[in-house]
């Protein structure tokens, strides 16, 4: 759509939208981290998503959807519906900029085989107050004001030295990091959660939780079955789009899984990155634990590629190495600051631990546990809109 129609009112309520959330890009706000050839190719992946949503929204009849990239500084996307036939995706510039610099820090590590002690800590750790290095805090930290956090942003990017032969991964890793993010918010619209949440409250529509689903769910039950919904629709679209784009080279899927379960890991490791502990994510929070969401989105992706074509013991494995790759940058990466110092000023009294997906044999039943709550109630979710809005189609 046309935005700058100044006639439209739907073109009016996404420029709204795009002024709340710090203004529309423009090239001057730009910090040099994104200042290069990797840039102009996000925004040509971001034109591809963009496409591709539109197909799927048009085919389940959800209207338009539209992707504007907004100057907030800040983590993770969102989506709205501005008329009742279209819906805007905002994504944060600095989104984009802070997986740019991860996945080239991250994958700095690909080729150190060295094995590090893990950091001391477990997702069932009380709730404490972590110092960061300093110069971690643009990446893993909102920030206020736009003029500081670039210059600190810019400043870790220049930091990190990366071989030239790791920028075809780090381009395919934004490109897939940016798939899943706005397949997921895409879903929101898709899957007409704000509707449904609506109806839910007003008592046109039950839905129930607890053991037998014997009692109404609570607003914070029904907002993290919609974020395991959306991821799980987010991640059938992700997984279509990999096996569209890799349609005439099919030789390239393995890396291309290897790479989205590296690329789901590293983007989980970016939210909430202060909030290590479980007990962070109680009974009234919208979102279960980093930790959990990665483990279901890592099933859902498997079961979609399976529902796709792939044979199962394939993109597990797949999966499953990417995943084990960006664990294994994490822990070194924690390890580099802990026992090297790596980010640290002489004298900074940091905590070398930064990363919130940690688990050990010792809570794997605790976690798996509680994945399959979330994902009961979340496929209790899925049978209230199959029934009410029909099934979900990928063209
Ligand atoms: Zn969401």
């Amino acid at each position: 759509m046309d935005i700058s129609d100044q006639h439209d009112p739907t073109a009016q309520a996404v420029r709204d939208l795009i002024d709340l959330d710090g203004g529309p890009l423009v090239p001057d706000a730009l910090g040099r981290t994104l200042r290069n050839a990797a840039f102009l190719q996000t925004l040509a992946n971001l034109h591809y998503l963009d496409e591709r949503l539109n197909k799927v929204s048009v085919r389940n009849g959800s209207g338009g959807v539209s992707v504007h990239i907004t100057r907030s500084p800040t983590m993770g996307a969102s989506v709205r519906q501005v008329s009742a036939e279209h819906a805007a995706v905002l994504v944060p510039v600095g989104t984009l900029a802070r997986l740019h610099v991860t996945h080239r820090l991250l994958v700095g590590y690909w080729n150190q085989e060295r094995q590090v002690p893990e950091m001391l800590g477990s997702l069932y750790d009380r709730p404490f107050e972590r110092r960061l290095p300093l110069a971690l805090v643009p990446l893993l930290r909102d920030l206020q004001g736009d003029g500081d956090w670039w210059e600190a942003l810019d400043a870790l990017d220049a930091s990190i030295e990366l071989n030239d032969s790791f920028a075809t991964a780090v381009s395919e890793l934004n490109h897939l990091s940016l798939s899943l993010l706005l397949s997921h918010e895409f879903a929101h619209v898709g899957r007409r959660h704000a509707d449904l949440r609506r109806r839910v409250r007003s008592g046109e529509l039950s839905f129930k939780a607890g053991d037998g689903q014997s009692r109404p769910a609570t607003d914070a039950e029904l907002a993290r079955a919609m974020e395991d919904d959306a991821d799980r629709i987010g991640a059938y679209i992700a997984v279509w789009t990999l096996l569209r784009q890799t349609e005439s080279h099919p030789d390239r899927r393995p890396t291309g899984f290897v790479r989205l379960g590296y690329a789901l890991t590293a983007l989980l490791a970016l939210f909430d990155p202060e909030k290590l502990s479980v007990m962070h994510f109680g009974a009234e929070s919208a979102y279960p634990h980093p930790t959990i969401r990665q483990a279901l989105l890592l099933d859902h992706i498997a079961a979609c590629a399976t529902g796709l074509g792939i044979p199962a013991g394939q993109v597990d494995s797949w999966l499953n190495h990417g995943a084990r790759k960006a664990l294994a940058a994490l822990d070194q990466l924690e390890y580099e600051v802990y026992a090297e110092r790596r980010f640290c000023k002489d004298g900074e009294q940091v905590d070398p631990v930064i990363h919130a997906l940690r688990t050990s044999r010792l809570n794997m039943l605790r976690v798996a546990r509680n994945a399959s709550d979330e994902e009961a109630i979340s496929l209790q979710l899925n049978e209230l809109i199959t029934a009410t809005y029909g099934d979900f189609i990928l063209t």
